[in-house]
């Protein structure tokens, strides 16, 4: 055959015994044993074999038919495991060559990880003529717009350089379809929510919850004496605990640091303290979001807000692809899903 002309290196997993391994996945998630049978355009199969892959690896066989359906998919396992591939092939499979505009950001914490995503991408599509640039700090900033400027199908970054060239609109977004964040966890734990309820028996309420619900939080009162609330504030900025539940006295002349999420869990009782609080998130030139849960009667202040501050607070979609602000109703469920979404926080940055 072929092959035996072109010696491809064999590229073996190590091996994984899935007989201790458990599968925890969504619905509907079917097994695809083998790249044929995913339905892949034939160039990124050709790629796929000539990088050496012959078979899937159990996270491949499972994820990557989901994301080409267009699904929203947090995959997690093991490392070495081939999640790179996994979404790598995934964008391939979805864009449209044809048009050379970025249709796919892939951001990753480091920018070792982020060049080598690059080169699995470039080489996966090696038969696809995909342009694919690394978009990361410490480089030259004038090489990074002219490549942009060429077009690139798809970026992978770090978010500083990213955000940057988006800013200076040399990274244009406008036909981005898709989102990948790799090593999410290791991008988000450096953030850190507060959720502002306006009663001390809220907070408690709220507190309980959360921790049956098995997140570590910190709470923080007006009846605590001083001695306790600096003791708290202490432990919320040194990251042992990255989400505090608070009353408003919490916004009141204490030393605090950088958050990147607020949640009013309680619309604030007055305007001034809405802004009070949600100046607490995207200090320095930086961006932070302020999701507000609202009940029906809470719309009408919530409107008042925006035009005060002549401001706009959009209605969040529950589709995934939200944008800021604000969800009906509240419990702990959807306090659940709004410190999740810090994990989409980029694509903010993106709309
Ligand atoms: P993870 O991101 O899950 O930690 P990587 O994507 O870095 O893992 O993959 C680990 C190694 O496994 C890489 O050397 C990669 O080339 C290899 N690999 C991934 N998928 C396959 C496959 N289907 N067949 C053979 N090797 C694979
Ligand atoms: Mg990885």
């Amino acid at each position: 055959m072929a092959a035996a002309a072109v010696p491809v290196k064999k590229r073996l997993l190590k091996d994984e015994d899935m007989t201790k391994v458990e599968f925890e996945t969504s619905e509907e998630v079917d097994v695809t044993p083998t790249f044929d049978t995913m339905g892949l355009r034939e160039d990124l199969l050709r790629g796929i074999y000539a990088y050496g892959f012959e078979k899937p690896s159990a996270i491949q066989q499972r994820a990557i038919k989901q994301i080409i359906k267009g699904r929203d998919v947090i995959a997690q396992s093991q490392s070495g495991t081939g999640k790179t591939a996994t979404f790598c092939v995934s964008v391939l499979q979805c864009l449209d060559i044809q048009v050379r505009e970025t249709q796919a950001l892939i951001l990753a914490p480091t920018r070792e990880l982020a060049v080598q995503i690059q080169k699995v991408l470039l080489a996966l599509g090696d038969f696809m003529n995909v342009q694919c640039h690394a978009c990361i700090g410490g480089t030259n900033v004038g090489e990074d717009i002219r490549k942009l400027d060429y077009g690139q199908h798809v970026v992978a970054g770090t978010p500083g350089r990213v955000f940057d060239m988006i800013r200076r609109r040399s990274l244009r977004t406008r036909a981005i379809k898709m989102l990948v964040l790799d090593e999410a966890d290791e991008m988000l734990n450096k953030g850190t929510a507060v959720i502002f309820c306006n009663t001390k028996r809220k907070v408690d309420w709220l507190t309980e919850k959360m921790r049956e619900a098995n997140f570590t939080v910190s709470s923080m009162h007006g009846d605590m004496p001083q001695k306790e609330r600096e003791s708290i504030m202490k432990e919320f900025r040194s990251g042992a605990s990255r989400v505090l539940i608070s009353t408003d006295v919490w916004a009141r002349g204490l030393d605090v640091p950088q958050v990147s999420l607020i949640i009013n869990y309680d619309l604030p009782n007055n305007r001034e303290l809405y802004i009070h609080r949600i100046g607490r998130s995207g200090r320095y030139g930086r961006k932070g979001v302020a999701i507000n849960f609202v009940k029906n009667d809470d719309i009408r202040i919530l409107r008042d807000i925006e035009q005060y501050y002549s401001t706009q607070i959009d209605e969040m979609p529950m589709n995934g692809n939200f944008r800021l602000s604000f969800i009906p109703l509240a419990d702990s469920v959807k306090i659940l899903a709004a410190l999740q979404m810090q994990a989409q926080f980029v694509m903010f940055f993106l709309q």
